[in-house]
């Protein structure tokens, strides 16, 4: 019999790790970092785990043979699947075995190169050395007797997939993260399909905004920014992901609508510049047409990859957005308040935070040291977000419309109210337990 046990991801918000077995074959969904279980017991920068022993007996990460880099046992693992380049889903990759096989998206592969080269490099996160292979919509992978089908869906980076997998007892549909409100909906409308016609014995399923219902899209954030933009008498300060090509198509284009600049970081540049071959990703600005600026902070010594990013494109400083603050719409974060003293935001200046609400006490702090500096620089606070996942109600028909013989919740803090909110019939709901199995 095949089964499916859950490592990570339950009662939680992200760390999805789910173990697949069937006869001699065996396969990860995804590997990620349990945000939520880390921060129990470590605070960055000053209290971060040094060795991968404590964040194993800690159970941050799963206790199991035949994946991690120093595991010396017979048993093996055949191949990872990543659903999408999301800290969440794939932290943890940095621990396997650069033996096993990471099957995943040709954009996911592009977004993982780029984060392995900008990102200063612990044990924790180091992802070099990694064998990735892409797969694209439509394509079906053969792992032993497991046959995994991906589909592209929507979610708040491109390159994201949801899974079906067909087992040798049957098969079952893992959504990874996706939402209906994006400017890509009809990608996971197609992953509604795909999965609807594969009789799954069970879904896997995200319920991250259970409690987090709002009407909105994607098109609505970049109205309501353009809106803000146009209006503003200042500088405009802007916080979002990077890793957010929809979001920063939004404000490159109210930017251009108000016929400002966006201004973005390098790390930002660099990922522009990493999926400008990709191809695939709608209205992406061009580094090289002069669409975006670059914002450089002064600091004492530059990366090799910043040098050659700055190479790529126009670059500013505080001296610019100083000398023509209507000029320009610029992407900061937290850290860069301090740099913008010598820039004195004049009256009328703005700032937009376009990220979730703070979830956590650290995130709560952050606010408040946020809203301090906007305090100290005279600047109003806009929210203007749509979330990554999909709302309650267009959940339910999803999962109404895929029709699995069971279904059951991960990515979520609150599985109960999803079983009893999203299911037509409750006896198919199962509460899913960490590490116990599953029969397919
Ligand atoms: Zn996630």
């Amino acid at each position: 019999m095949a089964r499916v046990s859950v490592l990570g991801g339950v009662g939680e918000i992200g760390g999805n790790k789910i173990l697949v077995e069937d006869k001699d074959a065996r396969v990860m969904l995804d590997f990620g970092m349990s945000i939520a279980q880390r921060a129990r017991f470590f605070s960055d920068p000053y209290v971060s785990p040094r060795r991968a022993e404590s964040l194993l007996s800690l159970g941050i990460i799963p206790s199991i043979d035949g994946v991690y880099s120093w595991d010396t046992s017979e048993t093996k693992l055949d191949a990872i699947f990543l659903s999408h380049a999301h800290l969440d889903h794939y932290g943890y990759l940095s621990m396997v075995h650069r033996d096993v096989p990471v099957h995943c998206g040709e954009t996911t592969e592009r977004l993982m190169a780029a984060i392995t080269e900008t990102k200063r490099a612990s044990f924790e996160t180091d992802y070099r050395g990694l064998g990735y292979k892409t797969f694209r919509t439509g394509a079906s992978v053969k792992v032993g007797s497991i046959t995994l089908r991906p589909t592209h869906v929507d979610h708040s980076i491109p390159g994201a997939y949801g899974l079906v997998v067909e087992t040798s007892t049957g098969s079952f549909v893992y959504t990874g993260d996706l939402r209906a409100h994006g400017r890509a909906s009809h990608l996971t409308q197609d992953f509604a399909k795909a999965a609807s016609g594969s009789d799954a014995s069970l879904l896997l399923t995200e319920a991250t905004n259970m409690v987090g219902g709002s009407v909105s899209s994607e098109e609505e954030v970049a109205r309501k920014l353009e809106v803000v933009i146009r209006e503003a008498r200042g500088l405009v300060m802007a916080s979002f992901s990077g890793m957010d090509t929809d979001r920063l198509t939004s404000f490159h284009r109210a930017a251009e609508a108000a016929d400002r600049k966006l201004a973005i970081s390098m790390r930002q540049a660099h990922l522009i510049s990493t999926l400008d071959g990709d191809g695939h990703i709608d209205g992406l600005p061009k580094l090289a047409k002069g669409n975006v600026v670059i914002y450089r902070r002064n600091k004492k010594r530059y990366e090799k990859w910043e040098e050659e990013i700055s190479g790529k494109a126009e670059v500013i400083t505080s001296e610019d957005l100083t000398a023509a603050p209507k000029r320009y719409v610029v992407a900061t974060t937290l850290s860069d308040m301090e740099g913008m003293v010598g820039v004195k935001p004049s009256a009328g200046s703005v700032y937009i935070l376009s990220s979730s609400e703070p979830y956590n006490e650290e995130m709560e702090l952050d606010m408040q040291r946020l809203i301090e500096w906007l305090d100290f620089y005279g600047m109003p606070l806009y929210h203007i977000h749509v979330s990554g996942h999909i709302m309650p109600q267009q959940l339910r028909s999803l999962v109404s419309g895929i029709g699995a013989k069971r279904v059951a919740p991960i990515h979520t803090e609150h599985p109960e109210l999803f079983l009893k909110f999203a299911l037509e019939r409750p006896d198919v709901g199962i509460l899913p337990v960490r590490n116990e199995w599953i029969e397919i």
